[in-house]
């Protein structure tokens, strides 16, 4: 199958320190990969480095083949959809119109249609009857599925998920993985750090474990939880 993003011998350091250590990761279209592993082992930095949030020291990153230092970083990002554990709502903005905001002013859409667009979103995500809601009339499972639509409106080939159900109360982190699951179903190509390991198991076709930096292990869902 086709490689939509590429991770080859990355080093990351933050001053001195070293925090990523020759990091090689190919990740197929429509595949699921899922990143564990304990605090401050990198896995928020592998993610951010590859929509240019954080820049690399070696190595290189690709996106269908392109180097990502290539291309204009909006138009990266409109690629990439990401989301991040602290939701990152714009507090003054309605519901809809944190989702229609990027897609009119960035990708110059129509202003109805984005609104259709958003509409048709929120109703993936179960939040049809909060179009003109502000995010902290929401619960932190609703913000975060706000954050998830808002993503997807920019249409993204790919989605990056850093830790999105760790900031919220144990009864809603379902209604946040539902979510990610139907997208998985759907074929969206994913990379998604968490925690819940039931989730993982579930969810993604190869799991990654990272360890001061490094790729520690890589394998098949399956074999990855089966094997000694
Ligand atoms: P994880 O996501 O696995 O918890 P991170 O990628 O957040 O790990 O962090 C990896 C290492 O990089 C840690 O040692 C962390 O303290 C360090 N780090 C992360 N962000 C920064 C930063 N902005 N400045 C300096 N060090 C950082
Ligand atoms: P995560 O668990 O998502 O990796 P952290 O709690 O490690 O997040 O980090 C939160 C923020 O603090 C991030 O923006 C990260 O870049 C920054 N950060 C983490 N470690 C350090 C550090 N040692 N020095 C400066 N900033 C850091």
């Amino acid at each position: 199958s086709d490689t939509l993003l590429e991770f080859d011998g990355i080093d990351k350091y933050f001053d001195d320190t070293k925090v990523l250590h020759d990091v090689s990761l190919a990740v197929n279209e429509a595949e699921v990969v899922v990143i564990i592993g304990p605090s401050g082992s990198g896995k928020s930095t592998l993610l951010r480095c590859a929509n240019r949030l954080e820049t690399v020291q070696s190595g290189e990153i690709r996106i269908g083949g392109i180097p990502i230092q290539d291309g204009n970083v909006d138009h990266l990002r409109q690629r990439i959809g990401m989301v991040f554990q602290d939701f990152n709502l714009f507090p003054h903005k309605t519901v809809v119109e944190n989702i229609t905001l990027a897609p009119a002013t960035v990708k110059d859409i129509d202003d109805q249609v984005a609104r259709e667009r958003a509409m048709d979103l929120l109703g993936d995500v179960g939040l049809e009857d909060q179009t003109d809601s502000y995010p902290n009339q929401l619960s932190g499972g609703q913000q975060q599925r706000v954050a998830i639509a808002r993503a997807l409106a920019m249409e993204p080939s790919l989605m990056l998920f850093d830790e999105v159900t760790s900031a919220l109360d144990p009864e809603l982190v379902g209604e946040v993985l539902t979510v990610m699951r139907e997208l998985a179903a759907d074929g969206m190509t994913m990379v998604i750090v968490t925690h819940q390991m039931g989730f993982a198991r579930d969810v993604g076709d190869r799991i990654v474990l990272m360890s001061d930096g490094e790729i520690a292990e890589i394998g098949e869902t399956e074999s990855f939880f089966t094997d000694p």
